[in-house]
């Protein structure tokens, strides 16, 4: 399989246009041990009451309940400053530097550990963990509040906590920048139309560690696919959403490796081709 896409690449390289652009989402950060959102709420059984990802986390819920949503976000945040970035992680910040302005990287993580890895053009279109912004919306996300620590899932805010939670311009809670189920993608905050756009000009889409359970990654890959472009996946798991939408595709490529694995593979066909 790398045989084959050591030609696709020869000739992608070749050309000098076109995106080769990289979507990734949980399952490159579980190799750095950060639990997918779903096995996360397992936790959340444990320490207070059962909720189904879907009903905890949507603005609506945020809306009713910002302590318990905040004590659940500051204990993620614990978890994210613990984990570090991965092989897979710190090969893409390699390929960054190899193919420059061709690069592009659509993450569906909200970690941030792609830029803790050194990549430098990042399009977080589920938003970021380590920024938050006004609920209602006067002010554009900013950096977590650096007097705010992290907490154990079973620890409650403190009223210094949730002063420093509040906006500082309109007294009304500030939430994570994250994407909620019940609300939509947009560009300002999540890079929607930038995401297409990058879609539309990709010649090879890298799928890494995603399985294709939210809209506007199967869009991308749809996109990508119906302009007749390759597709690369890389899943240790070949019986995805994604695997079913492409299957008989004759611009596929599948390799079923994890991503700490395939992506410094990936690294040095690159780095060979370009010397
Ligand atoms: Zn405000």
């Amino acid at each position: 399989m790398m045989k084959e896409l050591k030609e696709i690449l020869q000739t992608i390289l070749k050309e000098k246009k076109g995106y080769l652009t990289f979507l990734t989402g949980a399952g490159i950060s579980a190799e750095s041990g950060l639990p997918t959102y779903r096995s996360i709420d397992g936790i959340l059984i444990k320490g207070t009451k059962y909720h189904r990802p879907e009903e905890f986390g949507t603005y609506r819920y945020f809306s009713q309940n910002q302590e318990e949503v905040w004590q659940y976000n500051l204990f993620w945040k614990n978890m994210i400053e613990e984990a570090k970035p991965n092989a897979g992680h710190f090969a893409i910040t390699e390929i960054e530097k190899l193919l420059g302005e061709r690069f592009k990287l659509i993450t569906q993580n909200v970690d941030g550990l792609h830029q803790r890895s050194g990549t430098r053009k990042v399009y977080e279109i589920h938003g970021s963990k380590q920024k938050v912004r006004c609920s209602k919306g006067c002010s554009e996300p900013f950096d977590f509040p650096e007097n705010i620590q992290a907490k154990e899932y079973t620890e409650d805010l403190t009223p210094d906590d949730i002063d420093d939670l509040k906006c500082k311009k309109c007294g009304n809670w500030l939430r994570p920048h994250t994407l909620w189920f019940d609300e939509s993608y947009n560009e300002k905050y999540y890079h929607f139309d930038t995401a297409y756009h990058i879609a539309d000009n990709t010649d090879i889409l890298f799928v890494v560690g995603t399985s294709g359970s939210t809209a506007l990654p199967i869009n991308i890959v749809e996109t990508v696919k119906i302009r007749a472009k390759w597709i690369v996946l890389i899943n240790p798991d070949n019986d995805t959403h994604f695997d079913y939408i492409l299957r008989g595709s004759k611009t596929l490529c599948s390799i079923q490796e994890s991503s700490s694995v395939a992506l410094p593979q990936l690294k040095r066909i690159i780095e060979e081709i370009l010397k």
